[in-house]
């Protein structure tokens, strides 16, 4: 029964992944992510229920377009099955089972599937368009708030003392670069440096500054990698701001959390 009750947490994953598809491409185009029908990006066909069920249509279709037959990127089948993935090592490292499934299981596992949906529009809208989404940012300190505000409701319910002060300088940082940020905007041009920085405090909001130091040095280590790899292979040396450096933060912290949450369940 558990399996199953795992199995529905996949498929609910991959029904996310595939609206997170969608999300990345359309959010910095600036279309609807709710009511416009999904469509094939090369044929403009209006894609119907069998052409949308996560993963097994990508499988089924051989990773063409049922219209036209154009290649459909494995980003889709990647994206659906790494969220389907993602959210059942969350249920399995909040220990959720059909059995006994707790309130308190319940929020962390949604406030979790919240903080997914932030990492995975991040990391897809820089890798699709090079850049990151104000209004990404804007949802990412929303959901940091709404997990803070359960982490003090939870600790002042069990007597426990919560540090406020962190959050407040956080929040300050955050104003303050916003502000920056705003006066330094020219031409609606986004400035991906100070967005940056505050992907990487939203990050260490949800999973503590320690977390967030090793996702900075992962990510360094993976731009070096990347350099060492492009010069064997002979390619021209890409400029540091043309890199996804928000694609590598999302996923370093994604490995970095699965790392700690590996040493949980062990
Ligand atoms: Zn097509």
């Amino acid at each position: 029964m558990n399996i199953i009750f795992y199995i529905i947490i996949f498929a609910m994953g991959t029904v996310f992944g595939s609206f997170l598809t969608l999300a990345t491409y359309r959010i910095p185009l600036n279309q609807n992510i709710t009511h416009e029908h999904s469509y094939c990006p090369s044929c403009k066909h209006k894609l119907n229920f069998l052409d949308l069920i996560p993963v097994l249509s990508y499988v089924f279709l051989g990773g063409k377009c049922r219209y036209c037959k154009k290649k459909i990127g494995s980003r889709y089948f990647i994206i659906e099955t790494l969220t389907g993935i993602s959210f059942v090592i969350l249920a399995l490292a909040l220990n959720i089972s059909v059995y006994n499934l707790t309130k308190i299981q319940l929020v962390e596992f949604s406030l979790g599937i919240l903080y997914i949906i932030f990492l995975f529009l991040i990391g897809g809208i820089d890798i699709e368009h090079h850049t990151i989404d104000k209004r990404v940012l804007i949802y990412g300190v929303t959901i940091a708030l709404l997990d803070i505000m359960y982490k003090y409701i939870a600790c002042v319910d069990a007597g426990i003392y919560y540090n406020l002060n962190r959050i407040i300088i956080y929040i300050c940082a955050i104003v303050i670069l916003c502000l920056i940020n705003i006066m330094k905007t020219k031409n609606n041009k986004t400035n991906y440096t100070m967005d940056l920085i505050i992907t990487l405090i939203i990050i260490s909001l949800f999973t503590y500054e320690i977390t967030a130091i090793l996702t900075i040095l992962c990510t360094l280590l993976i731009i070096i990698i990347k350099n060492i790899i492009n010069k064997i292979i002979n390619k021209r040396e890409k400029y540091i701001k043309e890199l996804p450096i928000a694609f590598f933060v999302v996923s370093s912290n994604a490995i970095i959390v699965l790392i700690a949450f590996m040493f949980l369940l062990i």
